[in-house]
């Protein structure tokens, strides 16, 4: 009998439990709904003997627990290893004081200097494994406004039986996002800058993957968050984090996590970690304008609102995807009533549940804010906080408490929002990273295309074709 913590349902109900490795190749359920692990273990015991360990093993202790027998121990670690090994701090996630009670996790050391990278490297590599063990071939379709695209094709390029499509729209990604996607010279991947809106790449993505025959046809892949591997890698950094401000700062007992956030899966895995046992207080969810979740967290009503541009691009986003998963804890774990309230929420109704959930404090932080909370740690310390970063701290500065030290992930490096930072600090120097400075002398590689579905098919159809003429 495997653990049920490796064994994965849909939140919607309508799947025989799956293995892991099946509940990554699958993404999102074949009913619907977003995949799950079974149960959750109680870690509560396992605490003092996680906080010596490094990140790596730490890493492997956390998986495993979800993985079960779909991986050998050493081709796990393996992963693990190879997913880390390119993270510019040797720490992987950094921990530092940034003011009184109040701490900064930096996740952005990673390739493309953005928090994706902890999970897509490890998905990246997790999928070149997969195909390893089972054969085939994989093609991964995703549409991007920004950073999930280049984190994404960070983590396959050069992979062999991998190919990665990204959609992302001509002209209304920054030059420096683009760069960073088109300027990878690896023949696997592919940046398609289509004349039309994200929103258009999304809507296209979507009804291809709809369309089973063909996605089934060239075994087309998605790396969006509703990927449960992406979660889990997430989860392995809350404990860290806790555990290296206990060791190096604090010896509190527990903390408040504050996370800036758009698509709610970030601060799902810290959920997730909090269910485990890691010493988390409450998880702070931070919004910008774009603010349907703090609404909800507060009021109890999810209703949508329009999507605006901000400061902070990469959560730019009303409708998260994992909020279902969430959702699926706060039914007790019931599917037909996730299912109901879904199909309510999907006919363009809101939702109403009953009862605030104290293990959450929520708040938006709007572009002054996020400029001011900028500006002020720069004067302070010197610091210079991505605009994502920012609305996560300025959100935490509202509820910091005495007993509970606050710790903030820092999704993004500065120097990815040179515009952001220049409006809130008028110095061009500031925050700059010397990896992107390259980057702008390097040729860009990609295709104009339609926001057409059946061009976007064609072009996949015909890449792989001349692949197969070549192989
Ligand atoms: C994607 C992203 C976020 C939001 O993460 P979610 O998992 O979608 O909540 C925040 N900051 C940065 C820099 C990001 O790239």
């Amino acid at each position: 009998m495997l653990p049920s913590s490796s064994l994965y349902i849909s939140t919607r109900g309508g799947i025989k439990p799956l293995g892991f490795a099946e509940a990554v190749l699958m993404g999102l359920a074949e009913d619907g709904g977003l995949l799950l692990p079974q149960s959750i273990p109680d870690c509560r015991q396992r605490l003092p003997a996680w906080s010596a360990l490094s990140y790596g093993d730490l890493a492997f202790e956390i998986m495993s627990l979800y993985i079960g027998a779909a991986i050998p121990p050493q081709d796990l670690k393996t992963l693990i290893q190879q997913s880390y090994a390119g993270f510019d701090s040797p720490e992987v996630v950094p921990l530092l004081k940034l003011d009184e009670g109040l701490f900064l996790a930096e996740l952005f050391h990673g390739p493309t200097l953005a928090f994706k990278d902890v999970a897509l490297q490890f998905l990246g590599n997790l999928f070149a494994w997969l195909l390893q063990e089972q054969g085939g071939r994989l093609n991964i379709l995703g549409a991007t406004s920004g950073d999930t695209g280049s984190a994404a094709i960070c983590g396959v390029r050069g992979k062999k039986n991998i190919n990665i499509f990204i959609l992302y729209p001509e002209g209304r990604v920054s030059a420096l996002q683009e760069r960073q996607m088109a300027t990878v010279p690896d023949a696997n991947v592919h940046c398609l800058a289509i004349e039309g809106s994200f929103d258009d790449g999304q809507r296209i993505i979507k009804d291809i993957f709809a369309e089973l025959d063909f996605k089934k046809e060239y075994s087309l892949a998605a790396v969006n968050s509703v990927n449960w591997a992406r979660i889990l890698a997430q989860i392995v950094y809350y404990f860290w984090a806790c555990f290296r401000v206990q060791e190096n700062y604090e010896q509190a007992q527990r903390f408040q996590v504050s996370v800036p956030t758009g698509n709610f899966g970030d601060i799902f895995a810290g959920y997730m970690a909090k269910r485990m046992g890691a010493p988390i207080e409450r998880l702070i969810l931070a919004s910008n304008e774009n603010d349907i979740l703090s609404r909800f967290f507060n009021s109890g009503e999810y209703s949508r609102g329009p999507v605006n541009a901000t400061l902070s691009p990469s959560m730019d986003i009303q409708v998260a995807s994992n909020f279902e998963r969430y959702l699926y804890y706060r039914c007790d774990e019931n599917p037909e009533e996730v299912a109901r309230l879904m199909q309510q929420f999907a006919a363009g109704e809101s939702l109403r549940l009953p009862d605030k959930d104290s293990d959450f404090a929520a708040g938006s932080g709007n572009s002054s804010d996020t400029l001011d909370c900028i500006r002020r740690h720069y004067q302070r310390s010197g610091y210079v906080l991505d605009p994502h970063s920012a609305v996560g701290v300025s959100v935490a500065e509202r509820f910091l408490q005495k007993s509970h030290p606050s710790i903030c992930l820092a999704t993004a490096h500065p120097g990815k929002f040179p515009e952001a930072i220049r409006s809130a600090l008028q110095d061009e120097k500031a925050g700059r990273h010397p990896d992107l400075e390259k980057l702008k002398d390097l040729p860009l590689r990609k295709t104009i295309i339609k926001a057409d579905k059946e061009k976007i098919k064609d072009f996949i159809r015909n890449k792989l074709k001349q692949e197969q003429a070549q192989s």
